[in-house]
């Protein structure tokens, strides 16, 4: 291991009283690891070196001797809040799912926001979330959301792109508002134009939907129908379509989330091989998690893993542990979406009624570390760029987020290997009442979790703080 070269940031005023130094630590970043000493201040990092006693007489001192520190993790896929169907709510808001994420070890979300009535403009969600963000106890972003398309919100898509800081919208393939070819056509030159990012949810409606239907028919109520009725083409038909469409706008940035088979992760390669930039999200659910879970235990049991796209095959898990390992993923986020399970037993008699989606934001660190990282299919350095950097980058928080830099957010994680704590709803900050990883294997031991030079998190105490959060402007 290397040792690392001493940079400092010149800043106007040094007070050491209220700078940190955290000591010896093993500082990890996408391109390495190495020993070194980092002093924040003034919610940055203010220098990085081998040794930087001298420069911070008087700060306070953060041991990381034995430890690694690992940039702020960046969660780019929750849905706080969301109000899924106007009976299904998912249960933490900004403040319970971020004191979540600050635990876990993630200072950085960014949410999928929810949709407006018909026919809204695009400022609609997007002006409601900004007050339900300012709980937010870690910094946060939003995706915007594009339910239509006509020549008035081209333009208030343009003007946002440009000028709020918000550079990246969803669409969706299916739900209440699937975006048809002509929609999608148009905003991604939009997108090309104004150096925004699209990014999907890609599951072919009319074939969902009617199998679906059939399905239900037939009698075939129980959650295992969720995966039946779903089928890995449908991912990749989706996804392809939209690589063509991005082709056909000129190449506009796509962005593919929660990719959970061999097929979409192939048809993504197809892609990027013909030069399209498209960029692949995938979540720990799909990488841990089977098919099997919706039968295993019964289909009461199954309830619990109900989200879209649903749970795969072993042969889908080991195409994305593959993706992950090879470079093919760049991001891996969680879709935290929870329901507690007396919603979704709401699905007994007919899995197409419960609400869809998990908790995942606290568990997603740990469960990467201790199944990932542990057991060799990925590196750290590759467990950084998948959970801190390549989200930064992507998204446009870089490298103000996402790094180890002199002049970066002194956003880290002080963090190494522990015994094993098997993961358990009880402990988890989620409101929800239950965890698909219940049992799971943990041996991630987060020691310090600090936001721009504060300690939010301290041995699994949350010390932050309702409304710390702030709202951060992202450009492409
Ligand atoms: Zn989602």
């Amino acid at each position: 291991m290397d040792s690392i070269k001493k940079t400092t940031l010149e800043v106007v005023e040094r007070d050491p009283s209220h700078q940190t130094l955290v000591r010896g630590g093993r500082l990890v970043t996408e391109e390495g690891i190495v020993f070194g000493d980092l002093l924040l201040g003034e919610g940055l990092i203010l220098a990085l070196g081998p040794d930087l006693s001298q420069e911070a007489q008087g700060a306070e001192i953060i041991e990381a001797k034995g430890s690694f520190v690992i940039p702020g993790a960046i969660d780019v896929h929750t849905h706080m809040e969301l109000q899924q169907s106007p009976e299904h709510r998912s249960c933490d808001d900004f403040f319970q799912g971020s004191v979540a994420a600050a635990l876990g070890g993630t200072t950085t979300l960014i949410d999928h926001i929810g949709f407006g009535p018909a026919g809204c403009p695009l400022h609609y969600a997007i002006d409601r979330y900004r007050e339900k963000g300012k709980k937010a106890a870690v910094d946060y972003a939003f995706h915007g959301v594009l339910q239509h398309v006509n020549e008035s919100i081209l333009n208030e898509l343009r003007e946002i792109i440009q000028t709020e800081g918000i550079p990246s919208f969803k669409a969706y393939s299916t739900y209440a508002y699937p975006l048809s070819d002509h929609d999608l056509f148009q905003a991604l030159r939009v997108m090309k134009e104004a150096k925004g990012l699209l990014t999907m949810h890609c599951e072919n409606d009319a074939v969902t939907n009617l199998l679906k239907k059939e399905a239900l028919a037939r009698g075939n109520t129980e959650p295992i129908w969720q995966a039946r009725t779903r089928p890995a083409a449908c991912e990749k038909e989706s996804i392809s379509r939209l690589i063509d469409l991005s082709a056909l706008s000129g190449g506009a940035p796509i962005y593919i989330v929660h990719t959970s088979t061999q097929e979409g992760v192939a048809a993504i390669q197809a892609g990027r091989a013909r030069g399209i930039p498209v960029a692949m999200e995938t979540c720990p659910q799909y990488l841990l998690l089977q098919e099997g879970a919706y039968t295993e235990h019964g289909p009461l049991e199954g309830l619990k893993y109900l989200m879209a796209p649903p749970l795969r095959s072993p042969a889908d898990q080991e195409a994305l542990w593959e993706s992950l390992a090879d470079g093919t993923c760049d991001t891996v986020a969680t879709d935290h979406c929870p329901f507690p399970l007396e919603e979704k037993k709401v699905g007994e008699k007919n899995f197409s009624l419960a609400p869809g989606g998990c908790a995942g934001v606290q568990e997603r660190l740990p469960l990467i570390y201790t199944h990932g990282v542990l057991p060799g299919r990925i590196s750290l350095e590759r467990m950084v760029a998948l959970l801190c950097t390549n989200p930064a980058k992507i998204m446009g928080l870089y490298p103000q987020k996402g790094t180890l830099a002199v002049g970066s957010d002194a956003d880290l994680v002080v963090l190494g290997p522990g015994s094993n704590r098997p993961i358990r709803a009880k402990e988890q900050a989620t409101t929800c009442d239950y965890s698909i990883y219940e049992g799971w294997g943990n041996r991630l031991r987060i020691h310090r979790v600090i936001s721009r030079g504060e300690t939010i998190v301290k041995e699994g105490v949350f010390l932050g703080e309702r409304g710390r959060g702030r709202f951060l402007k992202r450009w492409l």
